[in-house]
This record gives structure tokens, C-alpha cells and sequence, in this order.
């Protein structure tokens, strides 16, 4: 008998993620693609990736599709929300949690869940770029920086500078501007930093702030972002095993269920 695999893709605005996981839920693989402009094909190319070399007949395979472009995976046979893949793919790997921020390429978002681990509450904000990915992305491809060095921020120990405009493109200005005036780079990305972080702490405390907390999303590899949590919050912030794929990872347990 073919042991049935379980198959979680989440197609991000920005990155897609998908999450082979055995019958018992322990992980198998794992990838990640730019999603780009054609989801579909995505999609069909992360699937096709994971099961390279498995003997996994269509009938072997169980899928669960999540993220924003979730209906876009046509061999998927259920899509789940985002909120509920997240919350049970951070449960899963981490059984303590009572409060999830996410903060991905274009949008954020803070789930509290319940002692059983279930959705108690939720905020999302996909209108306002200023306190998610993208603006962190602009800022870097404005400076020639990859993400990458754009997250080492926290060894050189600057001095925040307040960005105080609440649009991406305006901050963007604003930044500029402070560079023009002979600031420091390091002293104005920091200030970039905090003005994310600080965006969506107001959410979560908004929520209640119940810890422990976990940080998962794109950005939870940002250490930066993680410490100015932190700082904003006044609480531990811990940042997620595999941050990425926390919506893929509970999209294959939701396709055992
Ligand atoms: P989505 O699901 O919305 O597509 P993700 O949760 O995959 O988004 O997060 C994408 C964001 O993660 C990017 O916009 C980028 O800012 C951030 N990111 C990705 N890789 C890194 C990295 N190595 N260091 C810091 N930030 C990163």
C-alpha cells in the first residue's frame, strides 16, 4: 500500500511556499518560489518539484491550497484561509502559542488562538503597505541592498531616525531625503525598521497581546524587525521555526484531516 503524502502550497503575493509532509505529518521537503505573474503555472511547478522521484500516484496525494492566490491551484482538493493555515501550522510546530504575527510581503496579519489552539481572533491588514514586507523590499532595492544585508542591521547598533509618514511612497521620500541631508544609512534603515514594527505592534496590542508569541512570515527572518517587536511590545517575541512556510505547513496537515 502507497502511503498517502500530504501536499500544503500557499500561493503569497510575493513568494509562494508548498510543504510535503508523510501520512504522520514529519516533513518530507519543502521549496519556495517567487510567485510572480502566473500563479498557476507556480503552483504546478512546486507540486511537480516535491514529488520528483516519488512513487506518489494522483490518488496518493492529498492537497490543501492557502494564500492569496489559493484558487489559482486547480489540483487542490480544498482551499483554506490563510488565518486558519497559519494557525495551525505554528500551532503544530509550536504547541504553546496563544498569539501568531505574521508579516509577509503584502500584508500583515495577528491571530490570537485559544488554549485548544483554535482561532480565537484575528486583524489583518492588507490596505496600508507601510507595515508589511514590501516596505522593507522598496527600501532595500532603493539602496542596491539584498534582504540579507538589509537584516544585519542589528550588528552595527544605530540610532533609529523617526520615519513619520504613514505611506509607503511618501516614506520612501522621506528616507531619501534624510539620506540627502547626511544621515547615516544605517541610523535612517533603522528607523525604517522601527516604523514597521511599531505599525504592526498597534495591531497587536490591539488583539491583546497574549503570550507566548510567535513571528512567522517573510519577515520574521529580519532579526531587526524581530528586536523592534520586541521593544514596542514590551514582551518576548519568538521568531517561528521555518517562518516561510508556517500557511503551507498547515495546509498539508489540513489535508489529513
Ligand atoms: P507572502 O506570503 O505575502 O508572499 P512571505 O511571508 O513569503 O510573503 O514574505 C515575503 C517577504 O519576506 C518579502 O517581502 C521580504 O521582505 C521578506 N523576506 C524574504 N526573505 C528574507 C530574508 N532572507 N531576510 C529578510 N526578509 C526576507
Amino acid at each position: 500500500v502507497t502511503q498517502k503524502l500530504l501536499l500544503g502550497i500557499d500561493i503569497g503575493s510575493t513568494t509562494s511556499k508548498a510543504v510535503l509532509l508523510d501520512a504522520t505529518g514529519s516533513l518530507l521537503a519543502k521549496v519556495l518560489r517567487k510567485t510572480g505573474h502566473q500563479p498557476r503555472a507556480v503552483a504546478l511547478a512546486l507540486r511537480e518539484e516535491l514529488l520528483a522521484g516519488r512513487d506518489a500516484g494522483a490518488d496518493a496525494v492529498s492537497t490543501v491550497a492557502t494564500g492569496y492566490g489559493r484558487a489559482m491551484v486547480e489540483f487542490a482538493a480544498n482551499t483554506v484561509t490563510e488565518i486558519t493555515c497559519h494557525a495551525r501550522g505554528v500551532r503544530q510546530l509550536h504547541p504553546e502559542v496563544r498569539t501568531v504575527v505574521d508579516i509577509g510581503g503584502q500584508d500583515s496579519k495577528v491571530i490570537r488562538l485559544d488554549e485548544a489552539g483554535l482561532v480565537q481572533d484575528f486583524a489583518m491588514n492588507d490596505r496600508c503597505a507601510a507595515g508589511t514586507g514590501a516596505f522593507l523590499d522598496v527600501i532595500a532595492s532603493r539602496f542596491g541592498l539584498t534582504l540579507d544585508q538589509l537584516a544585519e542591521l542589528h550588528s552595527t547598533n544605530p540610532t533609529p531616525l523617526a520615519v513619520s509618514s504613514t505611506c509607503v511612497v511618501f516614506a520612501e521620500t522621506e528616507v531619501v531625503s534624510l539620506i540627502s541631508q547626511g544621515r547615516e544609512l544605517n541610523d535612517v534603515l533603522a528607523g525604517v525598521h522601527r516604523a514597521v514594527a511599531r505599525r504592526v505592534a498597534t495591531t497587536v496590542k490591539q488583539l491583546g497581546e497574549l503570550e507566548p508569541i510567535y513571528f512567522s512570515g517573510g519577515v520574521a527572518l529580519n532579526e531587526t524587525i524581530r528586536r523592534e517587536l520586541e521593544l514596542a511590545l514590551e514582551k518576548p517575541v519568538t521568531r517561528c521555526r521555518e517562518p516561510q512556510f508556517t500557511a503551507a505547513w498547515g495546509a498539508a496537515l489540513l489535508a489529513r484531516d
